[in-house]
């Protein structure tokens, strides 16, 4: 079950296959999108020659001398068409997905002759891998310091700000805000299907991923948005000691697929675009949960977050989130521990706990695949809470 140290758990993934009819939830392997790749067909096949990436360097004239050139242009283009980030005075810096990013942008904003380890926290409901990686390694420059909502600290730190945040997928800001604090910006789900874009964000230190964007997990391209050029260097020297700089295939390859999108979303193109079938695909799974959850009468028991309507600056409509993931609090007083209450229905999630929250809440995956989702709506329907009385 969750342990909530990392989004893909292969153990889980084999047990999905075997265990007959157990419905895994539990990570967010971004598999929604295959159907849209497929029918696209060979529209956005790479061809990669036999002579190419036979060095490691991509641009020597760039500080970030890994970065793809073809990559940087499609990332500022997609980023000024959808005006999600501003892009003018910012560097970017390319990563093995954006948890790499995360380390390294760790690494770059606390300095290295600190004489304690500076604090890293996050406000609770927080991304559940975060506390791990910033500790499993032990650093002396900084240690996670838990929830940000109760950081009362008068030394340095550093604020991790997910938004919209996974789990709860409400749009969020610091809330620490003190002087010498630090803030990275992990908008890995700010993107037009899963949210309205109300403005392009323009923090200092900003990561985005191809995974949540596209669903391309597995090329394993993340960016960073960074403002001071002294943090983007630091975050270079990083991926200079830890991996020589990130797989030019998968950068080209990544850099093609966002010229792709960039085409496809402009509102006369004839071909849907990945914001479109996104949007279409979320809408109807978190109208078929919340129809679900009524049916089954459920309404007062699984709670589900409130989304603002908003007026998206993308699609130039108003509208209501659509997380990638559904965080449920259970209001039953009979069940405590929600997670445990699912698993033993055969429904697999990750624990409210994993997110330092608690055992009532359990968060859901809404970007996995039809067939799981669809299974996973329908032992909803038939679960009555009061028979485990
Ligand atoms: N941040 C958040 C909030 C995420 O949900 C994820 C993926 N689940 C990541 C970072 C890491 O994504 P990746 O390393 O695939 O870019």
């Amino acid at each position: 079950s969750s342990n909530g140290t990392s989004e893909s758990k292969p153990e889980n993934y084999t047990s999905k296959l075997s265990a007959d009819q157990t419905v895994n939830l539990d990570f967010g392997d971004p598999t929604l999108y295959e159907e849209y790749w497929k029918k696209m067909e060979n529209k956005c096949d790479t061809v990669i020659p036999g002579s190419s990436s036979v060095s490691y360097f991509s641009d020597t004239k760039n500080f970030c001398w890994f970065l793809e050139p073809e990559l940087e242009t499609q990332i500022r283009k997609l980023h000024s068409i959808v005006g999600n980030a501003a892009i003018e005075g910012y560097h970017i810096v390319v990563g093995v997905g954006s948890s790499q990013l995360l380390s390294s942008a760790l690494y770059a904003l606390c300095p290295k002759d600190t004489p304690e380890p500076i604090s890293v926290v996050s406000a609770v409901p927080y991304y559940s891998p975060y506390p791990a990686l910033v500790d499993h390694l032990q650093s002396r420059l900084y240690k996670w310091a838990g929830d940000a909502n109760t950081f009362n600290g008068e030394k340095p730190y550093i604020e991790i700000v997910c938004s919209p945040n996974n789990p709860d997928g409400l749009i969020k800001q610091a809330v620490v805000n003190k002087i010498g604090g630090k803030e990275i910006h992990d908008l890995a789900y700010y993107w037009p299907q899963y949210t309205a874009i109300t403005a392009p964000a323009d923090h200092d230190l900003m990561l985005f991923t191809a995974s949540k964007l596209t669903g391309h997990a597995g090329s394993r391209i993340g960016w960073a948005l960074v403002r001071d050029e002294k943090v983007a260097k630091q975050m270079v020297k990083y991926s200079e000691i830890t991996s020589i700089g990130v797989s030019k295939d998968a950068q080209i390859r990544i850099a093609q697929i966002l010229d792709f999108l960039s085409h496809t979303c402009s509102p006369d193109h004839p071909i849907e675009s990945v914001f479109d079938f996104g949007l279409r695909r979320m809408t109807e799974r978190w109208d078929r949960l919340r129809d679900a959850i009524f049916e089954a009468n459920l309404s007062g028991v699984l709670r589900l977050p409130e989304f603002p309507e908003n007026l998206c600056r993308h699609f130039k409509v108003q509208n209501r989130a659509r997380p990638a993931f559904a965080w449920i609090e259970c209001r039953a007083d009979e069940i405590e521990d929600l997670e445990s209450f699912l698993r033993a229905e055969r429904v697999l999630t990750r624990n409210g706990k994993s997110f330092g929250s608690t055992a009532k809440h359990a968060r859901v995956s809404m970007v996995g695949d039809d067939a799981t989702f669809h299974r996973f709506i329908h032992k909803l329907s038939a679960i009555n809470i009061n028979k485990q009385n």
